[in-house]
């Protein structure tokens, strides 16, 4: 009887600290991911228009484009597709700016 008792107390105990423990943890997913959003805009100086996350500066054939840390898009400044296109002509974005341009 007692030690029925003592396996429920002891089961209720666990089950305590797994909650805690897993809320423990959410805390800490969540101020990781606060933590990542608050250093990506401080080095961000725009959003992507599309689905509004920050867009991060990475080097594309040396040439500096931002891309979108959400959907991967990629987000040129003026004059930087002419010198994408104009780094490779035989390729489709060369090709295009030439067809275009
Ligand atoms: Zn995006």
């Amino acid at each position: 009887m007692a030690n029925k008792w003592d396996e429920r107390k002891k089961a209720q105990e666990d089950e305590y600290f797994v909650k805690k423990e897993r809320e423990l943890l959410a805390k800490l997913k969540a101020k990781e991911e606060a933590e990542t959003k608050e250093s990506l805009q401080k080095t961000c100086h725009m959003r992507c228009p599309k689905c509004g996350e920050p867009l991060k500066a990475r080097s594309f054939q040396k040439i500096e484009i931002d891309q979108c840390t959400g959907c991967n898009g990629i987000w040129l400044d003026a004059g930087e597709l002419e010198a994408v296109a104009g780094k490779d002509e035989s390729s489709w974005l060369g090709k295009f700016w030439q067809k275009n341009g």
